[in-house]
C-alpha cells in the first residue's frame, strides 16, 4: 500500500473515531445488493437486445423456400431457450415430432437430451434445466423420412444458425451428432469419412467458441451403454465454463 493511501485511510479513521465510531460506517450488504442489481439489470438489457435480434432473424427467414426441405415440412424449427445461456446445443435437423410441434428435440431423442441437460444442471450445483440453455439445429426443416440433410441444404441454411450463434454468443457449444460436428468443425474431406466416435472427447473451435462434439441423443436409443461417454463430454463442457462437472 502506498504511503499516501495509508495516510488518507488513517485520516479518515481518525475523523470517524472523533464522532464515536469504532469502525467505518459502510453498509457492505447494501453495496453487494446494489452490485447484484446492476448485474441483473445489465443481463436483462442484453437479453432484450438478443431477443430483438433473434426476432428480426426469424422474420427474415419468413416462410423460407430457399432449399428443397421447404417442400415437405410442416413447421420451420427455429430453435429455443435462454438467449443468455452460456451453453448452446446444436443438433442436425428436426425430426417428425419437431416438425409437428415446431420445436427442437421434443421427441424420444429430445427426452434424452433433456435428461442430459438436467443432469448437467444438477452436477454444476446451479440446477439449471432445459429452459435455461439454448437449443438449435444445423437445418431448420425436417429432411423427408428423417434422412441426413444434404450438403447443399446445409450450406443454404447454416448461415442462419451462424447468425443465431453470433447473437447468443455462448461460451461453449455441444455439437450433437456426426452431421452437426462435421458442419461446425469445418472438417476437410467427405462427411462419409468423418467419425464422431473419433472426434468426440476434445474441444475444437467454431468462430472462436469452444465446441465439444458428442453423440446425437438418438444414438443412445440403440446404444445406451455409451451414455457414459457423452456424460464425460458434458462434464468437460461444464469445466470449460468454470462449473463443477
Ligand atoms: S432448411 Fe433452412 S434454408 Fe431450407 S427451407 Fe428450411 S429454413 Fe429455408
Amino acid at each position: 500500500m502506498g504511503q499516501e493511501l495509508k495516510e488518507s485511510i488513517t485520516t479518515l479513521l481518525e475523523f470517524y473515531k472523533e464522532f464515536g465510531f469504532d469502525r467505518l460506517p459502510l453498509n457492505l450488504s447494501q453495496k453487494t445488493e446494489n452490485r447484484k442489481q446492476k448485474t441483473e439489470d445489465r443481463d436483462s438489457e442484453i437479453q432484450g437486445f438478443k431477443e430483438e435480434a433473434l426476432n428480426a432473424l426469424r422474420e427474415e427467414i419468413g416462410d423460407c423456400q430457399r432449399c428443397r426441405l421447404s417442400k415437405e415440412r410442416t413447421h420451420i424449427v427455429f430453435g429455443e431457450g435462454n438467449v443468455n445461456s452460456k451453453i448452446m446445443f446444436i443438433g442436425e435437423a428436426p425430426g417428425r415430432d419437431e416438425d409437428i410441434q415446431g420445436r427442437p428435440f421434443v421427441g424420444e431423442a429430445g427426452q434424452i437430451l433433456t435428461s442430459l441437460i438436467n443432469k448437467m444442471g444438477e452436477a454444476s450445483g446451479l440446477n439449471f434445466t432445459r429452459k435455461d440453455v439454448y437449443i438449435a439445429n444445423i437445418v431448420k426443416c425436417r429432411p423427408p423420412g428423417n434422412r441426413d440433410p444434404q450438403e447443399d441444404e446445409m450450406s443454404v441454411c447454416s448461415p442462419f444458425l451462424e447468425r443465431q450463434v453470433e447473437i447468443i454468443s455462448p461460451e461453449v457449444i455441444m455439437a450433437l451428432g456426426r452431421i452437426s460436428a462435421y458442419t461446425l468443425l469445418d472438417v476437410q474431406g467427405p462427411i462419409s469419412k468423418f467419425s464422431i466416435t473419433k472426434a468426440r472427447g476434445r474441444f475444437y473451435e467454431y468462430k472462436g467458441i469452444p465446441v465439444m462434439p458428442t453423440f446425437h441423443p438418438a444414438y443412445f436409443l440403440r446404444n445406451p451403454k455409451d451414455k457414459s461417454l457423452t456424460w464425460a463430454d458434458a462434464q468437460a463442457v461444464l469445466k470449460k465454463i468454470g462449473l463443477k462437472g
